[in-house]
């Protein structure tokens, strides 16, 4: 026969499944001897029954509960219904998680007509008795009979008004009464009946609304939003009641064994003197700190304190406990992992430890690589209020305070001036690079999450906001407005690029830390960890913060937005618009000098760290401003100045516009097909960083550069491009005198590549997984678009379980990155093997690399602690077979 009733004694902490978070917590509470008012659990599998059974309680659940009834009755000496001495109960939900949504407690059940004058003689406090029926009866009516609370207050408020009294306290048993008898012809209004006066009847009418409760409208869609299944039912604990009400020697509060904010080890909560229930959260009063409780009540402090201890010690977790003092007595009814912030989460998994409580694989299976996101940017200062403007995606994460500036140059003058300024554009593109460098956030109201201000904000660690539409810019008035909202030229706002809201004035920011406890969780990850770390960085001061992080290496450097600075660009441009061999050499001559600067100081900041760079990747165009906008141009030109030079210029361009324009352009003369039909852009690239290396080998500086061939899809391409690596490398040897060590690899970010990996790996000394373009191309998705136009509808309707920009799509994928290091590592087992792009600093596609045998993930130098963490977590996870418990506040 299936065991559907646990009395408290006979679960334990381990039967969440059945017995649910709560009622599992409470038998063990009981279980360690900890003074819970007793009581018992219909188990969630009751719940899934009463589903089967079309919404009625099954018999067997019936007379289980009734058993257990029995014996709550015996053992508290007290009868539910006993006019003399009755019982009364709570009923509370519990399901595995916690949940939102589902029933709100019902506290004193057992209280009608009769029993409640047998609570007044035995208390001889009438006073506490009606109160405590008025309480069960506005409860019961609202969560059971579903009438609003509203009507109940209105009347507890008419007639406190009436009185003249300022709260519930004046209000004597006799008022009580009369507010009972509104309370109940209340009830027959909405329902038509009496109130139910008999306990067995109010028990099960309660036990119905719990299990109804499960598929309620908010609950239904909280699992949803959080994952949870939806079979696992919740359970229903009854438990005999303990009065907080019941004068100024009793009281009710709820308490963190640390403080859940900041993670100070000290008791951290509040009580309400002489109150029941929810009235600590429910704000009527304000409550006291519990630190005053030491005043108080100096025993019952003492021994709670103790109490909290204990339950810390036996959970070896930071608890949420709620109690209840009756009459100087302590009660405990509510113990459980209690939520914390980021910050709090770190100090407390790290101080167990020290403590001796948990294990370092334990404190590291306690922290949310996730969360650390908050403690790596600035960040707006969650106690401050702020009132929001506007919503635009979320592009990089931070906040920034600044004037709004509509235009770079500003943005650059104002910036040098030591004004901080946000650059806010509809769009930017490479010429706004000076006023992004000069700005502290960007904002624009188009573009996507990799549109140009996006992907240079994210790799810049500026705060962005992209996308929002909300925004009409009129650059040529200098404002912009969101509704009838108009901000102008040199107004203050604040933007959070982690959550995408844009508020007026300035708001207060907190700073980035990397707290002693911090760093040391890092420490004992990198122990932990079988798979590196590396950081996307494409300039010194990425280079350096990456370091500075943690990460082992540069992943990945983009060549290219080295030739997007504003000093850069009219000569790459020549290098583009060249006619001859000889114009186009020229042109490389005068980047070769600028190239090999910016790969000395990278390598200079990683000291001898690997670092894979990346040969120029994007489509030319890029770098040539936009077609109609110079069509206009030279349109304008031929009508007002017909002779003019410029015209004969902007013509030129034009024209190489023109040819160089692509149907698509991601498909198109971009990667490797560059290098094979532009070679000497290459050659100077090759150029550039040997000479960097063998010049900082000069001064005694390590080197370890890795050159990585983008956009491979034949090995043919490799083989050529790799020759061509090569030879310059030995003309510089040769010119230097000096050798210099380093490796030729690829990027697999073409589906073909991974397929023929075997092949390829032959000539590759390394694999590094561009996922970012290896999903649009897998997908056959451009990502801008994708995101832009049919995502977000692909994975409201589960058409996709996620965004596989954001988190890696193992089955399709992933399946092309096993196949690439399995080919590979067939032909050349000595293949180094890494993922670059978003998908290196997210935790699931890390656990993703680490089963696949990856040697490292690449990520942006602000996620690498985040990469460390998930890491050593992947590594516990599939070597110890342990499961991660967060608990984010
Ligand atoms: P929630 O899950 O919303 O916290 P609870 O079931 O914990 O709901 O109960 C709500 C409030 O009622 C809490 O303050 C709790 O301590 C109190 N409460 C629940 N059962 C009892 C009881 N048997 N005696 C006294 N107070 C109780
Ligand atoms: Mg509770
Ligand atoms: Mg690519």
């Amino acid at each position: 026969m299936e065991k559907f009733v646990y009395l408290f004694h006979e679960g334990n902490g381990n039967m969440k499944e059945l017995l649910g978070g709560k009622g599992a917590n409470l038998a063990e509470m009981t279980n360690i001897g900890l003074p819970v008012p007793y009581g018992f659990t219909i188990t969630t599998q009751a719940c899934n029954a009463y589903y089967e059974s079309g919404k009625t309680i099954p018999t067997l659940v019936e007379k289980q509960t009734l058993e257990a009834l029995l014996r709550l009755e015996e053992k508290m000496g007290k009868k539910l219904g006993d006019p003399k001495n009755p019982l009364l109960v709570s009923v509370r939900s519990g399901s595995v998680f916690s949940m939102p949504g589902m029933m709100d407690t019902i506290l004193n059940l057992g209280m009608n007509d009769e029993t409640v004058e047998g609570v007044a003689s035995l208390t001889n406090n009438p006073r506490f008795a009606y109160d405590s029926y008025r309480r069960f009866i506005q409860m019961f009516s609202n969560v059971v009979l579903g009438i609003d609370t509203y009507f109940f207050e209105q009347l507890l408020e008419e007639t406190r008004e009436q009185k003249g009294y300022a709260s519930d306290p004046e209000m004597t048993a006799e008022d009580w009464k009369e507010i009972i008898v509104g309370y109940k012809e209340i009830v027959k209004k909405h329902t038509r009946k009496d109130f139910p006066q008999d306990p067995k009847e109010q028990l099960f009418l309660a036990i119905n609304a719990v299990f109804d409760s499960w598929n309620n409208q908010r609950a239904i869609v909280y699992r949803r939003l959080n994952k949870i299944a939806d079979h696992l039912g919740t359970a229903v604990n009854i438990q005999s009641m303990v009065f907080g009400n019941m004068g100024n020697d009793s009281g009710t509060g709820v308490a963190f064994t640390r403080n859940p904010s900041t993670g100070e080890p000290v008791l951290y909560g509040e009580y309400l003197i002489n109150a029941q229930g929810e009235d600590v959260v429910a704000g009527i009063r304000t409550p006291q700190p519990i630190a005053a409780l030491k005043e108080e009540m100096p025993s019952v402090y003492q021994q709670f304190a103790d109490t909290c201890h204990r339950l810390e010690q036996h959970y070896k977790e930071m608890q949420d406990i709620e109690f209840t003092v009756e009459r100087g007595k302590l009660f405990i009814l509510q113990t459980r992992n209690g939520k914390r912030t980021a910050q709090a989460a770190i100090r407390i998994a790290v101080e167990m430890v020290q403590e001796g409580i948990i294990d370092v694989k334990t404190a590291l299976l306690r922290v949310d690589p996730d969360q650390l996101n908050q403690l790596l940017h600035r960040r707006i200062d969650d106690s401050v209020e702020k009132r929001i403007l506007a919503k635009g995606l979320p592009a990089s994460p931070g906040a920034a305070t600044g004037q709004v500036v509509f235009d770079a140059d500003e943005a650059e003058q104002l910036g040098n001036d030591g004004k901080k300024v946000i650059l806010v554009r509809p769009e930017t593109t490479p010429d706004d690079i000076h006023g992004i460098v000069a700005s502290q956030a960007i904002l624009t109201s188009r573009g996507g999450m990799t549109s140009h201000a996006a992907v240079v904000a994210r790799g810049m660690g500026k705060a962005c906001i992209c996308g929002c539409e909300a925004l009409r810019i009129d650059l040529k008035a200098k404002q912009f407005s969101v509704g009838d909202m108009v901000v102008n030229y040199g107004d203050v706002i604040t933007i959070d690029g982690s959550t995408g809201e844009i508020m007026l004035g300035e708001i207060a920011m907190i700073d980035p830390e990397l707290s002693d406890e911090f760093q040391l969780l890092l420490s004992w990850a990198d122990k932990e960890r079988k798979i590196g770390v590396r950081a996307n960085a494409d300039n010194p001061e990425d280079a350096k913060k990456a370091f500075d992080f943690g990460a082992g290496g540069v992943g990945l450097c983009r060549t290219e937005h080295m030739f997007m600075d504003i000093k850069r660009i009219p000569i790459v441009q020549k290098m583009i618009l060249a006619e001859t061999y000889n114009e186009r050499m020229e042109a490389l001559d005068q980047l070769l000098p600028m190239q090999q600067g910016d790969f000395e100081g990278i390598f200079e900041a990683m000291q001898g760290l690997p670092v894979t760079i990346r040969l120029l990747d994007p489509p030319l165009h890029e770098f040539l401003p936009d077609k109609e906008e110079l069509l206009v141009e030279v349109t304008k030109l031929q009508i007002l100045d017909p002779d003019s030079k410029e015209l004969a210029q902007k013509e030129k361009l034009l024209k190489k516009v023109r040819q160089l324009d692509e149907f698509n352009p991601m498909l198109g003369l971009r990667g490797c097909r560059l290098g094979m039909v532009h070679p000497e852009i290459y050659e100077m690239q090759a150029k550039a960083i040997f000479y960097a290396a063998s010049k900082l080998a000069e001064k005694g500086i390590e080197v370890n550069p890795e050159i990585m061939i983008p956009l491979v899809g034949h090995v043919n391409e490799l083989k050529q491009m790799r020759e061509l690596v090569i030879e310059t490398a030995n003309k510089v040897q040769v010119e230097t005198g000096r050798s210099i060590q380093y490796t030729v690899g690829t990027m697999i970010e073409i589906p073909r590549a991974a397929l023929t990996a075997d092949e390829i790996a032959e000539e590759a000394d390394f694999f590094s997984f561009g996922t970012n373009d290896l999903t649009q191309t897998t997908f056959g998705y451009s990502r801008d678009d994708a995101e832009g136009k049919f995502l977000q509808a692909y994975i409201e309707h589960k058409v996709l379980p996620e965004n596989p920009f954001a988190v890696l799509d193992q089955e399709g994928v992933g399946k092309l990155v096993e196949t690439g290091v399995t080919l590979g590592r067939k032909t050349n087992p000595k293949l180094k093997t890494g993922i670059c792009g978003e998908h290196g600093g997210e935790k699931s596609s890390i656990d993703f690399c680490y089963r696949t045998g990856l040697d490292y993930v690449s990520c942006s130098p602000y996620r690498v602690p985040l990469a460390r963490l998930a890491a050593a977590q992947a590594t516990i996870r599939h070597e110890l077979n342990r499961e991660e418990v967060y608990t984010t506040a």
